[in-house]
């Protein structure tokens, strides 16, 4: 009775006959899971004198345009975006349904192997079990990624993988639509943004990841470090959220990419990383920052096999103060004593020595948590945090971190459609945020505050948040004390600094001119720039200038450049001054040659004039 389509991707042919309008639709429905898209009826009329039906139109869910909303100012996200494919059928007098037009062609891309995810195709769905595997293997490894991970892990990560039926957490029924429409609707916005889905083996949505196009944009800039947040997902907020975190060279936190995900398998979080570098073109992040998570540590070197990675030490910190009895006297001893042991031990010997001693006195020998984050001590404590820089992106409490700046966004009760309708504000507030900076950087000059050689090599270098860092550091180094305790194979000398600011004692190596300079507080590990420490034992061996790998780019107003860092600094210096003098000169001709048709014309005629000149001069060809 019902026609049936022969095979997938076959046109509807003219000439088929249908019993009923019913039965056409199902053919359509058919025919628009092979080809990948979901649809719609459109609608249908009945005869005025029989009552019957006599005719219907069924088209593609993009068909027609989006109606003004009454809530324009939440509007939801409409699929519509008139497409033109559609089928009409008429009644004919025999009763028998014929197709009377079709339009085959989409304005949009067609998405088969997602198809089961649009509404119309939900209840129906019957694909067969071998289908689900494809597809979930599909889904698994994304096309073109084969090349980050070795096929033999892949296939571990499948088997060891019992995930059947695992689905995302949603509340609402239609959650999983939300979350599709947002993800085409951000799409068709912007191009550039970036999502993928993982469905399970039931086609329910699973795991979803999606990346704006200013966090790809930011990640080709600042790859050095990024922070792969799960706080929300693992204190159960309602909304099942992970965050990728970068920072930019304002000390501003970017928000590189957002999960969200059904457990904490081995599957989800590979898909996630994997998918997470399909969207930053295969880039990986020289160092990546998690809790402390035995998957994710799986994880991490399957997915980003070259890059090193770090537990967030204030997840650490929260963990060891959880398992400390807050009741015993002496507790302010040891936890003077903890941070010596973590803070200022110079190597693996010292601080093995001082954690064995604390963890006797805390009765903490038997503890599980204690034991495995002493077996993991090398992706945490600062001791062996070295040759990188976490660029302010793990400090010792998460009140201080960046990743805390996304909290004001998001709560443990939001509900996941006021988090997708914030989402718009978090990438809004990002720009305007970095734009007031870029703004300010060049029309606040920083001043100097000392006479100090450092200070100067770096004015106008790095950006003004990150001076002004550096300066205290460069300030406080006048209550810094130093004392020579010896040399090491005659070109390693080491210091001891006495800090009056903060009452700690510190040890500082240094070789010849700078180099090999190391301080056991780890300032330039976890900052990215020198600490007073360091620029006092600088200071004392007559070395007045810092060495260059100290300044790091990501720092530098040249950090969303392309043009590579001079080591010649003085040259870098006098290239943003010029640039700062010409932007300032630039807002007052904007102000004043506006204020006339007469004046616009001349001063839009100088420019191009003054430009075609400036290319000449420095050697390029003008078109
Ligand atoms: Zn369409
Ligand atoms: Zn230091």
């Amino acid at each position: 009775s019902r026609a049936v389509v022969s095979s997938s991707n076959s046109d509807p042919a003219t000439g088929l006959v249908f019993d009923s309008h019913e039965a056409a639709y199902d053919y359509y429905k058919d025919y628009a899971k092979s080809v990948g898209f979901g649809t719609a009826k459109l609608s249908s009329r009945r005869s005025r004198s029989s009552k019957e039906f006599i005719d219907a139109k069924f088209s593609c869910i993009r068909y027609g345009n989006k109606q003004q909303s009454d809530d324009a100012i939440n509007p939801r996200p409409s699929p519509k975006i008139g497409c033109k494919a559609s089928m009409h059928v008429k009644r004919k007098a025999c009763g028998k349904w014929y197709i009377h037009s079709f339009v085959k062609d989409h304005n949009h891309e067609l998405l088969p192997d997602q198809v089961h995810f649009f509404r119309s195709h939900r209840s129906t769905d019957s694909s067969s079990p071998h289908d689900a595997k494809l597809r979930k293997k599909r889904a698994l490894l994304p096309s073109g990624l084969n090349q980050f991970v070795s096929p033999c892990s892949i296939e571990t990560v499948i088997l060891n993988q019992n995930d059947r039926g695992r689905y995302l957490a949603l509340e609402e029924g239609d959650d999983a639509q939300v979350v599709l429409e947002f993800c085409e609707c951000m799409h068709l916005g912007n191009p550039n943004f970036f999502y993928a889905l993982d469905f399970n083996e039931e086609h329910r949505l699973r795991n979803v990841l999606w990346v704006d196009a200013k966090g790809v944009e930011d990640f080709a800039y600042f790859d050095d470090v990024v922070s792969f947040d799960t706080t929300y997902f693992s204190t159960k907020y309602r909304v099942p959220l992970v965050i990728f975190v970068g920072v930019n060279h304002h000390l501003q936190p970017l928000l590189l990419g957002c999960g969200l995900i059904a457990d904490e398998t081995l599957h989800t979080y590979v898909w996630l990383m994997q998918s997470w570098c399909l969207a930053m073109g295969g880039k990986t992040p020289k160092v990546i920052l998690t809790d402390q998570n035995e998957v994710i540590k799986t994880a991490i070197p399957l997915v980003f096999p070259g890059t090193r990675h770090f537990y967030h030490l204030c997840h650490v910190l929260e963990k060891i103060s959880r398992r400390v009895d807050y009741s015993r006297v002496w507790h302010e001893t040891l936890v003077k004593k903890l941070n010596k042991c973590l803070y200022r031990s110079w190597d693996e010997e010292q601080f093995k020595e001082r954690w064995g001693k604390l963890i006797q006195r805390w009765n903490l020998q038997e503890d599980e948590c204690i034991q495995s984050l002493y077996l993991d001590r090398k992706l945490w404590v600062p001791t062996f945090v070295r040759d990188v820089s976490f660029a302010g992106l793990s400090p010792a409490s998460r009140s201080e971190s960046l990743n805390s700046h996304f909290d004001k966004y998001i709560h443990g009760d939001t509900s996941l459609r006021d988090f997708l309708k914030n989402y718009r504000s978090i990438i809004a507030d990002g720009y305007e945020e970095e734009a007031k900076a870029n703004f300010d950087a060049w029309h606040e000059t920083p001043e100097l505050k000392s006479p100090s050689p450092f200070e100067k090599q770096v004015l106008f270098i790095y950006t003004a948040e990150i001076f002004r860092n550096f300066q205290t550091e460069v300030l406080g180094a006048a209550a810094c004390h130093l004392k020579k305790e010896g040399e090491e194979d005659g070109s390693i000398c080491c210091y001891s600094v006495k800090d009056l600011e903060s009452d700690l004692d510190f040890i500082v190596k240094c070789g010849k001119q700078g180099s090999d300079l190391r301080c056991s507080c780890g300032s330039f590990q976890y900052k990215g720039y020198l600490c007073r420490h360091a620029i006092v034992v600088l200071q004392m061996t007559g070395v007045f200038n810092m060495p260059f790998k100290f300044i790091l780019k990501r720092w530098t107003n040249l950090a969303t450049s392309t043009t590579p860092m001079s080591e010649r600094l003085e040259e870098v210096q006098a290239k943003v001054q010029r640039y700062n003098d010409l932007c300032r000169r630039a807002v007052i001709l904007g102000e004043e040659g506006s204020l006339s048709v007469e004046s616009y014309d001349a001063a839009h005629k100088a420019v191009n004039e003054a430009l075609c000149h400036c290319v000449h001069t420095n050697g390029g060809d003008e078109s």
